[in-house]
């Protein structure tokens, strides 16, 4: 392609609302332009480059056996009822009515569709099966921003696994997690895997694959000695045992005027320090209140409050909720004597006695109480998020505690969605099982944007060759001089006939334009033409990543690029 007559609209400047850098360069790049919010339309240069991340995921996902398929963007509203997720998925689901007044929405995932279509596998003879697609998404992210990396319509590689048993699961599992590893290399990424929890797909064990990146919004707990590494929502630390008194035989109360946080107590003459108080937290869980208590200095995880409660929608009460619910207002809340609430304690509750807490009654507080002896807990389980310098739950090393952005989630599914819509297939042994499944996604958006937010410099983007828009660009200094001008296009038609993907730079700019405008849009390799260098039948050779050149001998100028293109190509 030459470059004045390719559409490559860069910018000096970067779009005034942008703060990640994938968003900044992506668009003064000119390989996207946005339309609304978290919507873009993806621009020549950026096409080429998701084409060729598409391309490394399909291959990937041939080699393990996967087959390609093409689902619908529009679904009907009665196959998300049937696997009751068209309430689950809540705001975030684009809803629409036809002309009939039939409900419609545009699909977020496709587990309930590829499970329809699985229906027709009917025996264990006909399983394993891995289908994917690569197909637009839509989500209605209440904070669109980021530019690709949280947007409201985007494409995904989308595969489903489905096994007549949990070991065939595992095995499914297994491939797509070595098949996901590869393509990351390919593209140029290195991401952690990390232990998530599965949210709204719901099923047993998820991995999500993350990059740190100052971008992101995911927070992982990582441990540099052992490799652990979990997303918040879900890991664990260890904590240093505590000693309490035996305490009284029954709670007392005191007066505590004006206090209303746990800092207040902690400070107060006859309190407690924060770890030797509960923290109670009043949540709506699917409209209604549930009780999560904490070590005082614990804070909540609310995901692990929405995975332990299995609530759809989870929010903190407001104040005449909290008041209907407990007789209170928050800052004198406790869980002692109540009844009829549904109790979740963190673990690090368990066995402490003479603890301190809140009476239910504004003014007054409750000392010496155990926690089992005292409270009614229905559910324990691990709700605290742990905090940066906490010990590793495996080699007790401390803990680091990152920014990432996810860009691939796995999860085992089960059965949860085969059996809401009747996918089973007959044993060897004549036995009626339901099919069970894996769900796999990558987004192609956000690897491009992932790939600019780890390769880049103060000039502009650092393609990898293998998901380079262009793998070659030829800079010819002054175009108007035959010569100069012969010699360029004769190293392009070159490098095309030995396969290289070169784009041809003889616009009528000054060459500082020309090798910024390279830079900034990050084509790995520039072969510079002047007529200084053509006088001593030399050209520049620079590598982008490097950013120093070298002469190199005109007539080996196509051989030497095509071979360091070859090279990097994976
Ligand atoms: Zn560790």
């Amino acid at each position: 392609m030459e470059w004045d007559r390719a559409f490559i609209p860069t910018l000096r400047d970067d779009p005034a609302d942008a703060e990640a850098v994938s968003h900044k360069l992506l668009v003064r790049a000119g390989l996207i332009r946005q339309l609304m919010a978290g919507v873009y339309s993806i621009l020549p240069l950026g096409w080429r480059v998701c084409r060729k991340i598409e391309g490394i995921i399909r291959q990937e996902m041939d080699a393990i056996g996967g087959q390609e398929f093409r689902l619908p963007a529009l679904h009907p509203a009665e196959i998300w009822q049937q696997s009751g997720r068209w309430d689950v998925m809540g705001d975030e689901m684009f809803r629409l009515r036809d002309r009939r007044e039939g409900e419609l929405c545009l699909g977020m995932t496709h587990e309930e569709i590829f499970a329809t279509i699985a229906t027709e596998c009917r025996s264990y003879r006909a399983l394993p099966q891995i289908w994917y697609q690569l197909q637009t998404k839509f989500r209605d992210e209440p904070r669109p921003k980021s530019g690709l990396l949280r947007v409201r319509e985007f494409t995904m590689k989308d595969s489903y696994s489905l096994d007549v048993d949990r070991a065939g699961l595992d095995r499914a599992f297994q491939l797509h997690f070595d098949a996901y590893r590869r393509i990351y290399e390919r593209c140029g990424l290195d991401p952690i895997a990390v232990e998530a929890s599965s949210g709204s797909m719901g099923g047993s064990e998820s991995i999500e694959f993350m990059v740190a990146s100052d971008a992101g919004e995911d927070w992982i707990a990582f441990c540099g000695a052992c490799g652990y590494a979990a997303n918040v929502e879900k890991a664990t630390s260890v904590l240093p045992e505590l000693e309490d008194a035996a305490g009284p035989d029954a709670p007392e109360e005191f007066a505590t005027p004006g206090v209303r946080s746990i800092e207040d107590l902690a400070g107060f003459e006859g309190g407690a320090p924060a770890e030797r108080q509960i923290k109670t937290l009043v949540y709506m869980a699917d409209d209604a209140p549930v009780l999560a208590l904490l070590r005082g200095d614990h804070p909540l995880s609310e995901q692990k409050l929405a995975d332990a409660s299995g609530a759809n929608a989870l929010r903190p009460a407001a104040d005449d909720e909290i008041r209907a619910a407990l007789g209170a207002s928050a800052g004198s809340l406790g869980a002692v004597g109540v009844d009829g609430l549904r109790v979740f304690a963190d673990e690090a509750l368990r066995g402490r006695t003479d603890m301190c807490t809140g009476a239910n009654r504004d003014d007054a507080h409750l000392r010496g109480v155990s926690v089992e002896r005292d409270i009614g807990v229905d559910t324990w389980c691990d709700l605290r998020e742990v905090q940066e310098g906490e010990a590793c739950p495996q080699c007790q090393s401390p803990l680091e505690v990152k920014k990432t952005i996810e860009i691939g989630h796995i999860f085992k599914l089960g059965t949860r969605y085969s059996e809401a819509l009747g996918a089973t297939v007959q044993t060897e042994s004549g036995e009626s099982v339901p099919i069970v499944m894996g769900s796999y996604g990558i987004g192609v958006g956000r690897v491009m944007a992932s790939v600019v937010e780890q390769c880049h410099d103060e000039q502009g983007i650092v393609w990898p060759v293998n998901v380079a828009p262009y793998e070659v660009v030829v800079t010819v200094l002054n175009p108007k001089e035959v010569e100069t001008s012969e010699a360029g296009r004769r190293i392009y038609e070159a490098l095309q006939g030995r396969g290289i993907e070169v784009l041809l730079d003889e616009r009528d700019e000054r060459p500082g334009v020309k090798f910024k405008d390279a830079e900034l849009v990050g084509i790995p390799y520039r072969i510079t033409v002047g007529p200084r260098g053509l006088k001593d039948d030399k050209v520049e050779w620079t590598r982008r990543k490097a950013g120093t050149g070298r002469e190199i001998p005109l007539e080996r100028a196509a051989e030497i690029a095509a071979e360091s293109v070859l090279e990097e190509r994976r």
